[in-house]
């Protein structure tokens, strides 16, 4: 192959100590003795057709062993001189590889300069359109990296790297302890299964899958948690021989089979925040047999207006500090107004009593199983609440929860208002005009998400009040508020003295009844909504 410009000194060829080929994972092991280890070369260039591919050739060169098509081609670590060369296999045989090399290389220095030079040149062709083995063409070699800014991708897999933000979540029982239910309970789903562990972190639910009786897990994470979880797999023996542990963005990698099920936890603050979801889905689309099962099946955001006097005026009372006309002889007036709104776009992530609810919630359903990668890029939910109180609204309150719908035991992990807090608590958006409202009234608007390049999504919120009592007919509206917020910067309100002390200007006795919450979430396995939050576990990625 000629080398791109700019790349005329690259080496296409290395030495190497042996090459032989690998058997396909099902096949007998046998043949990888028998191939002889003799002084061999690796050479990459143009195939027939001009697409990058990488050809072995043992005895210096004599003869021909076999190549691979970059594009279609993963290479493994083994050890500092060794590696291995996969290739998916033929249109018609896509479930496994059907080729496999084993390399031995003379240096480690050697081994780093093939790497580099395979990625490298895999990348180019990729980028020139080549097809991708999920079947998609594209014109460059992963999605992520196209959709999402490079220099958040650096802090989100950073952050997720270090094991204390792993064990944030470790310890966030509601979390962990639903997991392992839902896995556990529905050991039928998992026994004999091959699972793909999407973003396995420390790789927590490859070793509950493991221990469900799966077949052998596929625990594929990005981060540098991708070596602890190694090291977690490892020391556990019993599970370890069925677990692999894949360093790599789930929109990249290459497995050696299809799974039937997949296993992740890629929620963030109001479900979608991260834009894991999205990665989630690809998961599913590359690696998920057809109708195989994925934990969780379907998520659902819930929305509810509130009324919360004491949060509204500590928002506005943040702003105050730039209306001193002579803070230090110098007048801040000038940018009351941007610290004002600045205040108003965070969201604030806390722990509030579900009394605080002006209106039975609604929810969106997403469903993991049907949703397109691109329907997540914008959600749109239209809002219709009828008020079950008069008081001030002040905002929407939202939260979400999970179904694993599991062959045995249907499970739910929530983080509703009123039950146990978990690391996601809750999210309100506040707007900075309040609305009144009496009982009975309609409430309308919109809340409309658009994702952006930080992984995160802008927050359009809009609220109106419709005419209410006689002239209701008419269906007019009476007052609108709206804000637009970054999902991305919210206002983590833990450690105020909060959530459940109610404001004594609120009588719990107007705001709505815990019944009436019930009515829209009977559904789920949460009987007392009511009940006193848990201890804060710590904070989510922001
Ligand atoms: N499954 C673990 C970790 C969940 S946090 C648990 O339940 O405890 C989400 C993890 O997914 C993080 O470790 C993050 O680094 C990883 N991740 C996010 N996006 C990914 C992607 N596109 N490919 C691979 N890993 C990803």
């Amino acid at each position: 192959m000629e080398a791109p410009s700019g790349q005329r000194q690259r080496r296409l060829e290395f030495g190497l100590v042996s090459v032989s080929d690998l058997p396909p994972p099902a096949a007998s092991t046998s043949s990888a003795d028998s191939a002889p280890s003799s002084p061999a070369v690796a050479r990459f260039g143009g195939g027939d057709s001009g697409v990058a591919e990488l050809r072995f050739y043992r005895d210096n060169g004599a003869s021909d062993v076999g190549g691979v098509e970059l594009a279609d081609a993963q290479i493994f670590k083994l050890g500092p001189v060794q590696s291995i060369c996969m290739s998916e296999g033929s249109e018609t045989n896509k479930e496994s590889y059907s080729k496999g090399f084993n390399i031995h290389f003379k240096t480690e220095e050697e081994s780093e300069a093939f790497h580099c030079t395979f990625e490298q040149l895999k990348k180019e062709g990729s980028i020139k359109g080549t097809r991708l083995p999920n079947g998609v063409l594209s014109t460059s070699k992963c999605k992520f990296d196209d959709k999402i800014e490079a220099s958040s991708a650096k802090m989100y897999f950073h952050y997720y790297g270090q094991l204390l933000h792993q064990q944030n979540m470790l310890q966030d029982y509601v979390r962990t302890g639903t997991y392992y239910a839902a896995v556990i309970e529905n050991r039928a789903d998992f026994t004999g299964r091959v699972v793909v562990d999407v973003g396995a972190g420390s790789g927590i639910l490859s070793l509950f899958a493991a221990q469900a009786g799966a077949k052998h897990v596929y625990a594929v994470e990005a981060s540098e948690m991708a070596e602890y979880a190694r090291k977690l797999v490892a020391g556990n023996p019993s599970l370890s021989q069925r677990i692999t542990v894949i360093k790599g963005k789930v929109e990249e990698v290459e497995l050696p089979e299809k799974a039937d099920i997949l296993i992740s936890e890629p929620m963030g603050t109001l479900l979608v925040n991260e834009r894991m979801l999205e990665s989630y889905v690809i998961a599913r689309d590359r690696f998920l047999v057809p109708d195989g099962k994925m934990f969780p099946t379907v998520g659902r955001i819930h929305m509810a207006p509130f009324s919360d006097e004491y949060l509204f005026v500590e928002i506005a009372n943040k702003a105050l500090f730039w209306q001193q006309q002579s803070y230090y002889d110098v007048n801040l007036t000038p940018l009351y107004g941007t610290a004002f709104q600045g205040y108003f776009s965070q969201p604030v992530v806390d722990a509030f009593d579900p009394r605080l609810l002006v209106a039975p919630p609604i929810f969106h359903v997403i469903d993991f199983t049907k949703v397109k990668e691109e329907d997540l890029y914008e959600i749109d939910v239209p809002l219709r609440f009828i008020a079950a109180v008069g008081t001030r609204v002040h905002g929407l309150a939202c939260w979400f929860d999970v179904l694993f719908n599991g062959s045995t035991v249907p499970r739910w992990l929530t983080t509703a208002p009123g039950s146990p807090t978990t690391h996601w608590y809750q999210l309100r958006c506040v707007l900075s005009q309040p609305l009144y409202v009496m009982a009975g009234q309609e409430i309308t608007g919109r809340l409309h998400l658009v994702a952006h390049k930080s992984q995160s999504y802008t927050i359009y919120l809009t609220l109106s009040t419709k005419m209410w009592g006689p002239g209701a007919e008419q269906g007019g509206i009476l007052q609108t508020s709206s804000g637009k917020l970054d999902l991305k910067e919210p206002y983590y309100r833990m450690s105020q003295p909060q959530a459940y002390t109610i404001a004594q200007d609120q009588q719990p006795h107007q705001l709505l009844q815990s019944q009436e919450l019930n009515v829209q979430t009977q559904d789920i396995e949460e009987t007392d909504l009511l009940e006193q939050p848990a201890q804060n576990s710590g904070a989510h990625f922001s």
